[in-house]
């Protein structure tokens, strides 16, 4: 286990650490004694201290020393962005930046993206320099999905990785555990401080028996999305093993592992077996494939290892599925839908239909796409639905447009999109249908939320395999079932699809298209970072005042929110990306989508000092020009969704001190307190009703210390103050967060130090 194995083909420097995993391994098991799921394995064996870091699932917080971080365009613009302020000269772990959300589906892969390029050249110039100055690894735009990438490119068996998107456990497919997170998360990281993270339960899927026909990988997260649904995950590791495994590729369990965002997992992983080693030795990765096999024992889950709960799916009876409309875990059987979709009044057109994505574009997707398209064009029939397709990086767009596959999909009638996130993340210039005007689409992406894919509430979104898809479009109904239905070719005579097939690996090895990577560079004195001052797409960030060290009184409470304040709610999406590296312009987005529990409206807020109604930001904007602080009062689970720091950093810009909820998504609560903001919760939670959006507060900031309740002192614009008691979840490092005015306020100062 001594030997010095390269991450990737990529980096000079970097190995691969098993000697020193077997070590922590073997300081937890003599401690535990008992056997560890591989989740666990994984997490142990990353621990900063493994001696003394408590361990108790669900419920301690572990201290864990990732292996790499990877993040996106929209949300490295703000990772780097904070970690300038910490002013270290690089980046203490590998990082790399993948350019892959920015990209809007239009006309085409190359079209689109050349006008991306010039659209986001800033945003690109930014982070390009940034990479290079601060030693990151930069995927240029058109080189593809990051997810794709890091299973191409970065994910080795046993490995730690956070990503600053949702979907990064990905690279679960090869064994890594790979855990989504916010960019404030990245940047701890980056600067080499140790990562927090509340050790996750562990949920066991058994897989046995073994996929044939048309149910594919796909088809196994379908249906555990079905059972646990959109939160069955959380706080959670889903981890798979059993018979089943084998007869899965690499990248069909990497789509398993990436769809498990869905349901809120904290991540999804695969003991290594050998379909990973073919994939890494197809990869050019032979060398890891051969160590991993020499830590075999260590990356697969112990004899007896207990779950929190379990799950069995016998694939030789799985049916697949297509799940949607609008949420993700509506799961129905294939040999159910049609029937669904009529009793639901589901609209029966297929409009589009839309293959690849991070989640569904490896090389056998495509090939079992291929085969189903071909088998039409055989018969002398195309898609009757628009069709698109989006590779996941250049090295499948290159492997199929050698091979063969993308031409067939151009024959089916198909548009070969960018490289890039595209349509999944709304990045669609779609004009086959007007906004409001109900239609069915269906995809082989993850996520199908109103309005994701076009910003059109009424479009029903369907997810499901690659395989369906193609056959959806082929008939252009969503009544129709491929296993038991027959279509009519050219002549009008009846002809039933053949089931797909396809190579799991390319026969003649991957093509890996044009160079896309830029690595940083061995000398570094000539790299400026580029940010135009008059830009409205970045903006340098300047740190944080420090806490004053006073109680902090007479604060109006800018919004009292009711009900769900998701971090949608609270910076929202959509058109606001663009925004994503300029904190005071996407301020404007701040608690505009929050109800106000005053009116019951969004975005529609009292000003106190001047009794009028304004929009959130605006009045927010007002009392911090006048010097006054605020605080927003939160139902529960207060900023729970995406781990978008924005959500944190914008309250804070516009000078709130506090929210106060009945309870927090623990993401948000975290990137609060790393902002130099008080997370606080009221201690009984139905105090939240003693609170007027009229009432003034004080809060006595002085007692805070670690596990012990704040007072907030509530005066009513009419009658008596009263007190209560708030709860928070700081420890004695993050109380240092607090006083220092942020995180990276703690980190400037130890640097200097
Ligand atoms: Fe996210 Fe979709 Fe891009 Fe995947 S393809 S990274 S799910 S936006």
């Amino acid at each position: 286990l001594d030997k010095k194995v390269k991450q990737n083909n990529w980096e000079e420097g970097n190995f691969i650490n098993y000697k020193k995993m077997s070590e922590n391994l073997a300081i937890v098991r003599s401690r535990l004694n008992r056997p560890l799921a591989y989740a666990e394995k994984i997490l142990y064996s990353h621990l900063d201290d493994p001696h003394g870091q408590e361990i108790e699932r669900g419920v301690s917080y572990l201290r864990l020393r990732p292996d790499r971080v990877a993040c996106q365009d929209a949300t490295a613009q703000m990772a780097i962005l904070q970690f300038m302020s910490a002013g270290m000269p690089s980046v203490a772990n590998p990082t790399t930046v993948h350019c892959d959300h920015l990209i809007e589906a239009q006309q085409g892969g190359e079209k689109d993206l050349a006008r991306a390029v010039g659209i986001n050249k800033e945003v690109y110039d930014f982070l390009a320099s940034a990479c290079g100055m601060f030693s990151l690894g930069f995927w240029k735009p058109g080189s593809g999905i990051i997810h794709q990438i890091l299973l191409e490119n970065y994910a080795f068996p046993g490995g730690l990785l956070i990503g600053t998107d949702s979907h990064t456990p990905n690279a679960g497919g090869l064994g890594m555990a790979a855990i989504g997170v916010g960019g404030a998360d990245a940047v701890d990281v980056m600067a080499n401080l140790p990562w927090e993270l509340k050790a996750p339960k562990v949920i066991g899927v058994k897989l046995t028996g073994s996929l044939s026909g048309w149910t594919s990988p796909k088809d196994i997260i379908l249906k555990v999305a079905g059972i646990l649904t959109v939160k069955g995950g959380t706080g959670a590791i889903v981890e798979y093993f059993g018979p089943g495994v084998d007869s899965l590729s690499a990248t069909g369990m990497g789509t398993i592992c990436n769809m498990g965002a869905e349901i809120g997992a904290t991540t999804s992983l695969f003991p290594f077996n050998d379909r990973m080693y073919d994939y890494l030795k197809a990869t050019k990765r032979t060398e890891i494939g051969d160590f991993a096999r020499s830590y075999a024992k260590e990356l697969r889950q112990d004899d007896g290892a207990e779950y929190d709960q379990l799950i069995e799916i016998n694939l030789s009876e799985l049916e697949p599925h297509i799940n949607g409309p609008f949420t993700p875990d509506l799961a129905t059987p294939i040999s159910k839908f049609a029937e669904a979709a009529k009793a639901n009044n589901w609209p029966d057109e297929v409009k589009v239909g839309l293959i690849g994505s991070c989640t569904n574009s490896s090389y056998e997707d495509m090939s079992r796409a291929a085969s189903i398209a071909r088998d039409a064009l055989n018969h002398g029939i195309k898609s009757k639905a628009l069709f698109t397709v989006t590779p996941g990086s250049e090295q499948i767009r290159a492997t199929i447009a050698r091979d063969g596959q993308l031409q067939t999909f151009e024959e089916f009638g198909g548009v070969v999109l960018a490289n890039a996130c595209g349509p999944c993340i709304g990045q669609w210039d779609r004009q086959d249908v007007k906004k409001g005007e109900a239609n069915s689409i269906i995809s082989s992406y993850n996520r199908n939320f109103t309005g994701r894919n076009d910003g059109n509430p009424a479009t029903h979104s369907f997810v499901t395999s690659p395989d369906l898809v193609v056959a959806m479009s082929i008939a252009g109904s969503l009544s129709f079932n491929p296993l038991t239905d027959t279509l009519k070719d050219k002549d009008g005579k009846d002809f039933k699809l053949s089931p797909p097939t396809g190579n799991g690996l390319p026969e003649r090895g991957y093509d890996p298209g044009q160079d896309t990577y830029q690595a940083p560079p061995k000398d570094r004195a000539n790299v400026t970072v580029q940010v135009s001052p008059t830009s409205d797409r970045l903006q340098l960030l300047s740190p944080f005042n420090a806490w004053d060290g006073k109680d902090a009184t007479d604060m109006p409470i800018l919004i009292k929110a009711q009900g769900k304040t998701t971090t949608d709610h609270i910076s929202m999406a959509g058109p606001w990306l663009k925004y994503r590296g300029h904190l005071d312009n996407i301020s404007n987005n701040m608690l505009i989508g929050a109800i106000n529990a005053a009116n019951g409206e969004a975005n529609k807020i009292k000003n106190f000092t001047t009794g009028e109604w304004d929009a959130v930001p605006a009045v927010a904007r007002d009392y911090k020009a006048k010097g006054i602080r605020w605080v927003v009062i939160g139902d529960w689970n207060y900023g729970e969704g995406s781990s978008r720091e924005h959500a944190a950093l914008e309250p804070r810009h516009l000078g709130g001190l506090a929210i106060i909820t009945r309870s927090f998504a623990r993401i948000h609560e975290t990137n609060l307190k790393k902002q130099g903001m008080l997370p606080l919760t009221f201690s009984d939670p139905a105090d939240y009703d003693r609170i007027n959006p009229d009432d003034k507060v004080d809060i006595l900031c002085t007692e805070l210390a670690v596990g012990k309740p704040i007072t907030l002192r509530v005066k009513p614009a009419n009658g008596e103050a009263f007190e209560i008691p708030l709860s928070h979840t700081f420890n004695e490092a993050q109380i240092e967060w607090f006083k220092n005015g942020s995180a990276l306020n703690t980190m400037a100062k130890k640097a200097k130090n």
